[in-house]
């Protein structure tokens, strides 16, 4: 987690720099669009510059305790504000914005379905965003699709053709990415692996299975199951992972589950989709090769015939979701605008 104050100062890096005399009309218009990346507590939002640099950081509250109307009326505002500030900063008003958002997504009609954290329920995002922004184009997609997005394409799967990227959180979802985009399925649902049955019979999950993945892999099952078996119901992942980590039996013992819960889910989705690359996230992640040593040969010892992804750590941190916005929204413009009318002045554009 970075410092807020540590972010706010590198918000401002013109105040700092700015030399007498500097005006708006001296510097060269910039292009850019806006990111945003709405959670269950926090919002990221961005400018993004066309190689993909960010130009403007900021977060906020997403205030969900005030009612999902106030929640979307944040977003616009917020939105809004950044608009204001690229231009006034930049020179030209952004040329489009993306935003993920949590819960069940429809990105091709861009709506938020629904969101239980945020109690949305049918919200035209797209349409409201576009309206508020003066009919720039808008991209919405779905949080963990849209993080997925950017670990894939600039991360720690860049270069890789077809990864699938698991963040190990809260609970566990995951992005599968194929040729440069993510699948979504035909109903925004592709990618639910922390719902894959590992352990059938076992802990109730709130999907209404048992034995899901997530009851056993993700960074709260970890935190859950070392406060028993510490007896400190304070302890979580972080804390089973230093006692592994200095040898704790105990502690070892429930990491081995965990890890073994893991190999079994990801071994069913490398069956099925053959990645190249297998990007893990998250708080759980975090451990290191206190993971990756042990996850790595859990999923080698399972194997047979399938091919063996590379396994590493995903490279974004929570950044992931407000870099992949940004490329939600480049990526709308490369759809709706052929290269050479974009950039006429582009030497490498030939027609
Ligand atoms: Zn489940």
């Amino acid at each position: 987690m970075r410092d807020p104050a540590f972010v706010s100062a590198r918000n401002n890096p013109r105040k700092w720099t700015r030399p007498f005399g500097w005006s708006r009309a001296t510097l060269s218009p910039v292009n850019h669009v806006i990111a945003l990346d709405v959670g269950g507590t926090g919002m990221k939002a961005a400018l993004v510059g066309a190689d993909g640099t960010l130009l403007h950081e900021a977060r906020r509250a997403t205030g969900r305790e005030r009612g999902p109307e106030a929640v979307v009326e944040t977003i616009l505002g917020f939105a809004a504000e950044l608009h204001a500030l690229g231009e006034e900063r930049y020179g030209e008003p952004a040329a489009a914005a993306g935003v993920a958002v949590p819960g069940i997504v429809d990105a091709e009609r861009g709506i938020a379905v629904y969101a239980a954290n945020l109690g949305w329920r049918d919200v035209p995002l797209r349409a409201l965003l576009g309206d508020r922004l003066g009919g720039l184009p808008v991209a919405l997609g779905h949080d963990v699709r849209t993080g997925g997005l950017a670990e894939g394409r600039i991360g720690a799967g860049r270069g890789a053709d077809r990864f699938l990227f698991v963040p190990l959180g809260t609970g566990i979802a995951g992005a599968i990415g194929i040729a440069d985009r993510i699948e979504a399925g035909a109903h925004g649902y592709a990618g639910e692996i922390g719902h894959i049955v590992v352990r059938p019979g076992g802990t109730d999950c709130g999907c209404g299975q048992r034995g899901c993945l997530e009851r056993y892999a993700s960074a709260s099952a970890v935190s859950l199951a070392w406060a028993e078996a510490s007896g400190d119901p304070g302890a979580d992942a972080a804390d089973c992972a230093k006692a592994v980590a200095s040898g704790d039996p105990a502690a070892v013992r429930v990491w081995q589950e965990a890890v073994d819960a893991l190999a079994d889910g990801l071994v069913t989705a490398l069956t099925l989709l053959d990645p190249r690359t297998l990007i893990i996230g998250g708080g759980l992640a975090e451990a290191g090769e206190t993971l990756f040593t042990p996850l790595r040969a859990a999923v080698e010892e399972r194997v047979t015939f399938q091919k063996l992804p590379a396994i590493v750590p995903a490279a974004l941190g929570d950044t992931a979701g407000c870099l992949g916005a940004g490329l939600l929204a480049w990526d709308l413009l490369a759809d709706r605008r052929p290269e050479p009318t974009q950039r006429p002045t582009d030497p490498e554009v030939s027609a």
